[in-house]
């Protein structure tokens, strides 16, 4: 696949086209390169990414994700939250890792693009008409790599992998099916914590 197509359907995943989405495909597609390693289809990658939450730009981590197939339904994505777009991702076999961070020299142009004005005014990104969306997008999209993103230096680390519970329980009084380190017991009966009746 071509990193174009990557892009369209990352934002189609994503829901609306907007930069921050955009930079995330080109930071998590950067990350992959330097590692020399393809999108992690299991777990081989592990992502770490510094968006925090209730910020602007968080999209980030929707584009990252679709690049690098870290994502929460896996879990091997972890939020560092620094309010920051950057991503270190880590080759688990080779013990590698690499940051990429985005690199503002178009921040002005973002910031004063119609897009970005709409959204500062409220509107949401999905009533934005459709031109002004890839506008922004293609002014980071097609910007040469050296203005919108920094590779850091590959450095070794060693990653060690958590213990995964494959097993899981019905609870005996909803009836969900519920992952065994969820489960609580209550006169004797396992049950969701929904139904356990006393705080996590
Ligand atoms: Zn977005
Ligand atoms: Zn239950």
């Amino acid at each position: 696949m071509d990193d174009r197509q990557i892009l369209l359907d990352a934002l189609h995943f994503h829901g609306h086209k907007c930069w921050a989405s955009t930079m995330g495909v080109r930071i998590g597609l950067a990350a992959m390169r330097a590692l020399g390693v393809e999108r992690s289809g299991a777990k081989a990658l592990h992502a770490i990414v510094e968006i925090g939450e209730h910020h602007g730009a968080m999209c980030f981590g929707d584009g990252v994700q679709f690049a690098t197939g870290c994502t929460f339904g896996k879990g091997n994505i972890e939020k560092d939250p620094k309010g920051k777009l950057g991503l270190t991702l880590i080759d688990k076999a080779s013990g590698r890792a690499v940051r990429v961070h985005y690199k503002p020299t178009l921040q002005p142009r973002v910031k004063a693009s119609a897009f970005m004005q709409k959204r500062t005014a409220g509107v949401p990104p999905t009533k934005i008409p459709e031109s002004e969306q890839w506008e922004l997008v293609d002014l980071v999209w097609n910007a040469p790599e050296g203005d919108v993103l920094v590779v850091e230096a590959v450095e070794s680390r060693a990653w060690h992998e958590p213990e995964e519970v494959v097993r899981f329980a019905v609870c005996e009084e909803c009836g969900e099916l519920v992952a065994e380190p969820y489960l609580r017991v209550v006169n004797g009966q396992v049950r969701c914590r929904d139904c356990a009746g006393y705080p996590a």
